[in-house]
């Protein structure tokens, strides 16, 4: 122990000795270590899709689901799932430990299982983990719904399983779980400006504070998707006229409003990424459906974030601004 010390000191030494000037091979930009985890992350569901036959898109759902909802990420870990303790343990199970023998947990009825063949159910390892989940999930059947019902079973929450629904599509769609690329919801060539209003008092709708930023456009300006995600809403609002919402995997819903029309085809469940055409920028809402004109067109942009209890509306303006950025790089 002591010798293991003292070199740890000296390492200490030797690499602080060394400039900060010098630049090492190895060293990797943020796009490289993130693409690094989500390989780690996919090689993960694949292994685990291939003993329990559950989809991998359908473990990296729940995944994605629940990295957005604790605070806290679990330490020595890859996937952010933290099952309950009564799913894992069982009812009633005297022994309480986070690691026990499967043999225990299924005595009473807890999901708990080996995944990684160490012979211990372990509710703080990846591999037990995701193979306990599948399981779990693979014990209604394998078909989407028997999937949802499931995840009802789970989560007792519709927008929950609505979400984790929509993950799946989009992962099962592009093939993958590293979906990095962000847009601006209109074309950088076009005429347009926005600024920061969110949180403003609005004419219309009683005390209702403004939730989004107004970006101010021509008519028939080609609105666009700013993330990857589901498109979970369309149709008229009394208030925000033709409008669209769209759930990311981030566990977001972005939300476009006073829309001319509607890109031809675009239905609600479509899968969508960054830079999708939509909708086009109008000056519908504020009355009975069709009602337009009654301010100057506009886009109303809004984002919503869901932690798995409750929904709220947040400033979308510096994203706007960071995609504007990044579009224009
Ligand atoms: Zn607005």
């Amino acid at each position: 122990m002591k010798r293991m010390c003292m070199l740890l000191f000296s390492t200490l030494i030797l690499t602080g000795g060394i400039s900060p000037t010098v630049t090492y091979g190895t060293e990797k930009s943020e796009e490289e270590i993130k693409k690094e985890e989500n390989q780690t992350r996919m090689d993960l569901y694949k292994k685990t899709a291939a003993t329990t036959l559950v989809p991998w898109y359908y473990l990296a759902a729940v995944d994605q689901f629940e990295r957005q909802i604790h605070d806290d990420f679990p330490e020595d870990r890859v996937t952010a799932i933290q099952p309950d303790r009564l799913f894992w343990n069982g009812l009633d199970n005297p022994n309480s430990a986070d690691r026990q023998a499967p043999a225990i947990t299924k005595m009473f009825n807890g999901w708990g299982d080996d995944g990684n063949g160490d012979e211990m159910a372990d509710r703080n390892n990846d591999e037990d983990i995701l193979y306990s989940i599948a399981s779990y999930l693979s014990s209604f059947g394998h078909n989407p719904d028997d999937i949802k019902i499931a995840l009802w079973k789970y989560y007792k929450r519709d927008l929950t399983v609505q979400t984790i629904m929509n993950n799946a599509r989009v992962f099962k769609h592009f093939d993958t779980i590293h979906l990095t690329d962000r847009d601006f919801p209109l074309p950088l060539h076009a005429n347009y400006s926005y600024r920061s209003t969110w949180g403003d008092a609005r004419g219309f709708g009683g005390r209702r504070i403004h939730e989004g930023t107004d970006i101010f456009a021509n008519y028939g300006v080609p609105v666009r998707s700013t993330t990857y995600g589901v498109v979970e809403m369309k149709g008229w609002n009394r208030y925000g006229g033709w409008r669209i919402g769209i759930r990311d995997i981030f566990n977001i819903y972005h939300y476009y409003a006073h829309l001319n029309g509607f890109e031809d085809g675009v239905k609600v469940g479509d899968v969508v990424k960054p830079g999708d055409v939509i909708g086009s920028v109008g000056a519908t809402g504020y009355g009975p459906p069709g009602t337009s004109g009654k301010f100057p067109p506009h886009l109303h942009y809004g984002m919503y974030k869901d932690n798995g209890y409750s929904e709220w509306s947040f400033d979308p303006y510096p994203y706007l601004r960071r995609w504007e950025r990044m579009a224009r790089d």
